[in-house]
């Protein structure tokens, strides 16, 4: 056999195919890579490439493989230069390949076929080969994937002679030293010999760098899933099937149920005692069984020291040379589960306190629509809970309050601070009703206002006692008319008002006369009967602003408004004569006389005060009585 250069084209057929098919190989064992597939390509075109050469001897097509065989080539190695940029997660040199295409397609075309030239178009290959390998060698050693950096320095390595190899190559072909027919075989020959022992270093290099990143990955890998194991907040453990033993437990494991790493291994859950209702157990396994997994099953586990926990457990079956495991987490949520029932509670409770309560609730949203309100407030207003939900508070106005009090509740309750008051509301019927009010903001953890509740008790009882208390305080309860500090009160105020007006006005001091005897012959009550009946005589006197009050015992004091001295005088004079004239009589039908002295006098607007006045009108009182009673004295 001659090593010729058709056998030795064979050879590297035979060789490239060899590689197509390794790589084919490597591609069934080991998980795909980005970028393989161009170096699958790559080795395919390097093949064909070696076969197209191999076929031109004795080819009336000769020239035509030859050309075939080389743009194979240039195919092959830009395959090659796809892949390892992808595979080794560089950016692919996308413009610098496409100008490198053009150069070699223009030139190899130009040289084949416009201007042939053989020994250009074989300058135009060795440069394209040579920048290509340089290229390689830079992709492979400018990496950052630590796990293949033996195997891609050593095919770097490889690159740069090979390159080297191309460049004499062209740079011989140029100057012509290569028109020597040896010369030139050497270097088809070389050109092979070099290309064949790239093939083999590659194909050694290739697989060697795809065991090494899978070893990395999966080392990495199984990194990653040990310190997940070990730093996950739930429990984990593996368990064989079907024997059910543990085999491995998470550091969490422990501290949940008590028992150690060395405790459980070996050991099924059913020896650790590890369900407290086995019909848990059973569920579980029904339901792992039917899907081959479950997911937050809610159990009920016992700790090594019997504690009862809530958990939720998720399984997995999985197989793993030959056998079978089930992965466990186990999650915690007894805490949680309190606290749900502690939230339920107490929810529970403010249900009741709200439904029970005597007091009214509407809770209200921030754009003032009733969202609750509780039966208290419904029955007590008069409203069902359908016709105030969505409503606003609005319709309890009663008008009763000004625009301020309005104004100052919402200043209050906007800046986030509790508002109360008594407040009047109006009920559906259109009643009135006095209530308390604490108007109350709602904050969220970020302090923003969400709700309003509104708290209500009704005090219509309260202030109508109040009120009769109010009134009764003001009032001589025997006559209905003003009492002592009543009248002194009302009387200040509309003597300032008097002065103020300059208007005329008398004051005058109405006395029963010898009402001792009265009392004394008749009894009390009749006494107060005859107290009533000069209170109704002295009413007749008085009108519009005057005033009327009893201030003593059988004592009046009489402030009138607008007439002048002698009609004052004969006023109280008639009044005397009135009274005398009173039909007032005893059970017996006895005519009890019944008499009054007055002492009358008149208000001067720069000197008097009301003591003034009383003083003046008790002593004209006085006067009166002193001489003989039953008559009116006045002091001017
Ligand atoms: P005089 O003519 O000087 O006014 O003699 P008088 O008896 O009317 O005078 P006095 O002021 O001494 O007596 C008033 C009496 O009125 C004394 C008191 O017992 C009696 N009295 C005071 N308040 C009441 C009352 O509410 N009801 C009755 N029935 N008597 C009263
Ligand atoms: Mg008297
Ligand atoms: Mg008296």
């Amino acid at each position: 056999m001659v090593l010729d250069i058709p056998t030795i084209a064979i050879v590297y057929f035979y060789i490239s195919f060899i590689q197509v098919l390794i790589m084919l190989f490597v591609f069934r064992i080991i998980k795909i890579y980005p970028g393989m597939n161009y170096l699958l390509f790559s080795c395919i075109f390097s093949a064909v490439c070696g076969l197209l050469y191999a076929c031109q001897y004795g080819s009336r097509y000769g020239n035509l493989l030859v050309f075939f065989s080389n743009i194979s080539f240039y195919f092959s190695i830009l395959a090659l230069n796809i892949g390892f940029s992808k595979f080794l997660d560089l950016p692919v040199a996308k413009k610098k390949l496409l100008l490198l295409s053009i150069l070699f397609f223009a030139g190899y075309f130009w040289f084949s076929f416009v201007n042939v030239n053989k020994s250009y178009r074989i300058i135009v290959l060795c440069l394209v080969f040579a920048f290509a390998s340089f290229q390689n060698s830079k992709i492979l050693s400018s990496h950052t994937i630590n796990s293949v950096r033996p195997a891609t320095r050593l095919i770097a390595a490889a690159c740069i002679p090979y390159g080297t190899f191309f460049t004499l190559r062209a740079l011989l072909t140029f100057f012509k030293e290569t028109q020597n027919y040896n010369f030139s075989t050497f270097f088809s020959f070389m050109s092979y010999f070099l290309s064949i022992a790239g093939i083999l270093l590659w194909t050694y290099c290739f697989i060697v760098m795809t065991v090494q990143r899978e070893h990395a990955d999966r080392t990495y890998a199984e990194e990653r899933f040990r310190l997940i194991f070990k730093t996950i907040p739930d429990t984990v453990f593996i368990s064989e099937l079907p024997t059910g033993k543990i085999i491995d437990v998470n550091e969490t494991y422990t501290t949940l149920t008590g028992y150690t790493k060395e405790e459980s291994l070996g050991k099924t859950t059913l020896d650790l005692k590890f369900w407290r209702d086995l019909g848990d157990r059973d569920q579980f396994f029904r339901i792992m069984e039917m899907d081959g997994s479950c997911k937050n099953l809610e159990i009920t586990i016992l700790t090594k020291d019997r504690k009862e926990l809530n958990a939720l457990i998720s399984s997995q079956i999985t197989r793993f040379q030959n056998s079978t495991y089930i992965i466990s987490v186990i999650r915690d949520i007894t805490s949680n589960k309190e606290l749900t029932q502690k939230l339920k509670k107490s929810e529970d409770t403010f249900q009741a306190i709200m439904e029970q309560s005597p007091m009214s609730f509407i809770l209200t949203n921030t754009s003032g629509e009733i969202e609750y309100a509780n039966p208290t407030f419904l029955r007590l207003m008069g409203y069902d809970l359908e016709e105030v939900l969505g409503k606003n508070p609005r319709i309890l106005k009663s008008g009763y309050h000004n625009k301020e009090f309005y104004h100052n509740l919402w200043n209050t309750i906007l800046s986030g601070k509790q508002w109360s008051s008594e407040i009047v509301n109006k009920k559906r019927n259109g009643d009135f009703i006095w209530e308390n009010i604490i108007l109350t903001p709602i904050l969220n953890e970020e302090g923003k206002i969400v709700q309003f509740l509104s708290t209500l008790e009704d005090i219509s009882d309260r202030k109508r006692t109040e009120q009769e208390l109010k009134i009764q305080a003001r009032t001589d309860m025997l006559t209905g008319i003003m009492n002592r500090r009543s009248f002194m009160e009302t009387a200040n105020k509309r003597l300032l008002n008097i002065k103020e007006h300059g208007q005329t006005a008398a004051f005058l001091m109405i006395d029963i006369d010898r009402f001792k005897t009265i009392n004394d012959s008749f009894g009390h009550n009749v006494g107060d009967r005859a107290i009533c009946m000069v209170t109704e005589e002295c009413q007749n006197l008085i009108k519009g602003q005057d005033l009327l009050g009893r201030i003593g015992g059988e004592e009046f004091a009489a402030l009138v408004l607008g007439f002048s001295e002698e009609e004052i005088a004969l006023a109280a004079e008639l009044l005397c004569r009135r009274i005398e004239a009173l039909e007032f009589y005893t059970e017996n039908q006895e005519r009890i006389p019944l008499r009054i002295s007055v002492g009358v006098t008149f208000y001067h607007l720069d000197t008097d005060t009301l003591e003034s006045l009383m003083e003046r009108s008790d002593v004209a009182l006085y006067q009166a009585k002193n001489a003989g009673r039953n008559q009116i004295s006045v002091i001017y």
